[in-house]
């Protein structure tokens, strides 16, 4: 579903991405983690479209910048940025017309039940908490019921009960065949839902395995997480 063949971006001078290829498929979900500054944020954002970049990136076999890959791709980025004077459920509407979606308002309905924002509907966004605009950054991103769905720190700012509705909701879209990619620093805010691990380190990807293949050599992805971003530092 989600294919990245040779990714590279400069900022500058600074090569913060250099030659990244991995995929994700569908039922899939992948975790992309490193320590500051390994070029995380950098691919999530070539993936969105966001930024320029040398190499290939498609989603369901189209480019990634093209309207068709658009319309299937849900995105939620690191900080949320809602339009100050737009309520929530403003928000919700200005996607469902972008999208042309048909009879969206009953999933609208059920997605602010889900992460307890039904009563905040009509609030506006410059009135909202950071973990609110974050859930409303979220609904949004799912009300287009996405084939691939990319979310950058989605746990950060969530309360405890928006955590576990996620995470619900992430095993769904799994099991309805949408393709994952999370990134993230907390890696027991993922634990028990990835599927595919990715490891990023100074712009590379030093480490690419399923969690399938990791039981059988019974190591820990937090302990190859350490052995591969301390490696890469002692190497220098
Ligand atoms: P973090 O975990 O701290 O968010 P990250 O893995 O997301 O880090 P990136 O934000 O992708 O890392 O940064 C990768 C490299 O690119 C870093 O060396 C960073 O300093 C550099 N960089 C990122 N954005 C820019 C920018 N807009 N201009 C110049 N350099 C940048």
């Amino acid at each position: 579903m989600l294919k990245v063949k040779n990714l590279s971006k400069k900022y500058g001078k600074v090569l913060a991405v250099n030659k990244v290829s991995f995929e994700i498929s569908c039922g899939e979900i992948g975790v992309l983690i490193g320590p500051n500054g390994a070029g995380k944020s950098t691919t999530i954002k070539s993936i969105a479209g966001l930024l320029r970049f040398d190499g290939e990136i498609s989603i369901d076999g189209k480019p990634n910048k093209s309207i068709e890959a658009k319309r299937v791709f849900g995105y939620v980025p690191e900080s949320p940025s809602l339009y100050e004077y737009l309520s929530v459920w403003d928000h919700l509407e200005f996607v469902a017309r972008a999208y042309g979606l048909q009879d969206w308002k009953d999933t609208a309905d059920a997605l602010l039940t889900r992460f307890d924002m039904d009563d905040k509907k009509k609030k506006i966004g410059k009135d909202l908490s950071k973990g609110m605009q974050q859930k409303v950054s979220i609904c949004c991103a799912l009300l287009i019921k996405p084939r691939m769905v990319m979310f950058d720190e989605p746990m950060i700012g969530l309360d405890p009960k928006a955590i576990k509705e996620l995470k619900e909701i992430l095993i769904e879209l799994k099991n309805s065949g949408c393709a994952i990619l999370i990134s993230t620093h907390i890696l027991d805010s993922i634990a028990d839902v990835w599927d595919k691990a990715l490891i990023m380190n100074k712009g590379e990807i030093v480490f690419n395995n399923t969690r399938d293949a990791m039981a059988l050599s019974g190591e820990s992805l937090e302990h190859i997480f350490f052995s591969k971003t301390e490696e890469e530092e002692t190497e220098q």
